[in-house]
């Protein structure tokens, strides 16, 4: 099973990303937590991603989609894949079109996931993760049992430099220009579900295993 995750940044992307590795076993493949891993990696990519990255814009297609073709050539893609932020512009869904091709694995649905601004702008910027092991927060939705502290491993929780109003913004943007095709492109394919995404969490994930299943 092969599905493609799409939403704006805060839509709950990496929140139902987990629950479909969990109930279906495919592999989660998030450019932005492996973006992440390199930029705290002091990697030559995360070099070259980090100021893109905090300010909110794209990093360039040519890094994404060479990390991409290493990644899916792993042995855990056998189940199938998740893939989480990614494609994010048209020339990405152009390269994903081929390496799914070499590989043999097409795109069996698109889930997308639709929410209205003020609920994007209130979950951002609330929002905490774990600089440890990349548990997720949020300071009003679901805190930490002590502030600032981990549940899971007891370090740190903090900002993503990027959850600010302002870089925000960028991002939206970036969703409207560049990813709004994106999801054009696999409509026209009939791919596309959408799922109204700015209820409780629980209530969008079993309209989403309900779309799953009904495919498989
Ligand atoms: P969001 O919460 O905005 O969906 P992600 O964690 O998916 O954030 O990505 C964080 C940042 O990583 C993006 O703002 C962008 O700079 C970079 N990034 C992630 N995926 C891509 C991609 N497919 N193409 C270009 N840049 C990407």
């Amino acid at each position: 099973m092969n599905i493609l995750i799409m939403g704006p940044a805060g839509s709950g992307k990496g929140t139902m990303s987990k629950k479909l590795h969990d109930e279906f076993g495919v592999a989660h493949i998030s450019t932005g937590d492996m973006l992440r891993e390199n930029v705290k990696n002091n990697t030559p990519l995360g070099h070259q991603a980090k100021d893109f990255m905090e300010t909110g814009r794209l990093v360039p297609d040519e890094l994404i989609n060479e990390m991409v073709k290493e990644r899916l050539l792993r042995a855990d893609v056998e189940k199938g894949y998740l893939m989480d932020g990614f494609p994010r512009t048209l020339v990405q869904a152009k390269a994903f079109e081929d390496i799914t091709k070499e590989i043999n694995k097409p795109v069996d649905i698109v889930v997308n996931l639709k929410v209205d601004v003020d609920t994007l702008a209130a979950r951002i910027t609330g929002r905490r993760v774990c600089k440890n092991c990349g548990a997720i927060y949020h300071i009003k939705n679901s805190p930490s049992k002590v502030e600032g502290i981990c549940d899971v491993c007891g370090n740190a929780t903090v900002q993503r430099p990027d959850d600010t109003l302002e870089q925000l913004q960028v991002r939206l943007k970036e969703h409207t220009t560049n990813t709004e095709p994106v999801l054009d492109y696999y409509r026209e394919k009939g791919l596309v579900q959408d799922f109204e995404a700015s209820r409780p969490a629980d209530e969008v994930w079993l309209e989403i295993k309900q779309a799953i299943e009904a495919i498989f």
